[in-house]
């Protein structure tokens, strides 16, 4: 688990204009000093008209904190209205984007496929895709979680090479854990992230899955993040909610 230093990433969703963007990134860096980012990477991943103000002081302020966006196209560039490339990202310094979180694909209808698409689309600008997979209630009440988030992660990342699954961060959260206060316990993210690991070993090879980082995310928050990110395959967090509050971000991101 060295070679996989934690991630913490804020999922800020449709919250936060520019203007509050920027507030909330400078009471991170306040609260989170630089040490800390010797042994977690701390991202934020904020709406597209987020970006260039918050790009604006992790820049001036020479702050260690990344940030990225939610979504990205899978065409580069065209007649697709309304659509953001992966190449506007890249060209923002955008480090991370998240790929087929559940939202989207229950609102979007984003498929399997659409979510490889984008996935090669964020590859094609360096960007770093973290690809959610999660099941739903149902799927867990039926105890099909592992097989049901190992058949998406493979259709997910369907045909890509191993040096690039080796640049995937996957975000394992069960949706019936997403926004409702309800965590998975540690054991059970334990197990769909070790299912996931063993996954990238067969669409990889044992090695990139071993250097893949694997997170969890569902209601996390500074009190229950040590015991989630302490187990062997879970190698950090995606935080919704608790990622809109400076103090307890800075918080959960200093004990992961
Ligand atoms: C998320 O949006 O990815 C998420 C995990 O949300 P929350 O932490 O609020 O459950």
């Amino acid at each position: 688990a060295d070679a996989r230093k934690p991630l913490i990433a804020g999922n800020w969703k449709c919250n936060l204009n520019h203007f509050e963007a920027i507030a909330l990134v400078q009471k991170i860096a306040f609260a989170l000093p630089e040490k800390y980012f010797d042994k977690v990477d701390v991202t934020v991943l904020v709406p597209f008209t987020d970006i260039r103000s918050v790009q604006t002081i992790v820049d001036g302020d020479k702050l260690l904190l990344t940030y990225g966006a939610q979504d990205v196209s899978e065409h580069d560039s065209g007649a697709y209205t309304g659509e953001i490339s992966g190449a506007f990202l890249e060209k923002l310094g955008c480090t991370f984007v998240t790929i087929g979180h559940s939202e989207r694909r229950t609102l979007h209808a984003e498929t399997d496929e659409v979510v490889l698409r984008k996935t090669k689309a964020a590859l094609r600008h360096g960007l770093t895709p973290i690809v959610c997979i999660g099941e739903g209630l149902d799927v867990r009440e039926a105890g099909e979680h592992v097989a049901y988030n190992v058949a998406q992660l493979k259709a997910s990342l369907a045909g890509l090479t191993a040096e690039e699954v080796g640049k995937v961060v996957v975000a394992y959260e069960p949706v019936w854990a997403i926004g409702t206060g309800r965590v998975a316990s540690a054991q059970d993210a334990q197990e769909v992230c070790g299912a996931v690991r063993e996954a990238l070993a067969e669409i990889a090879d044992p090695a990139t899955a071993a250097g893949v980082r694997v997170l969890y995310g569902g209601s996390v928050n500074a009190k229950n993040v040590a015991e989630i990110v302490g187990q062997s395959d879970v190698d950090g967090a995606l935080v919704g909610g608790a990622s809109l509050k400076a103090d307890e971000f800075a918080q959960l991101s200093a004990i992961a």
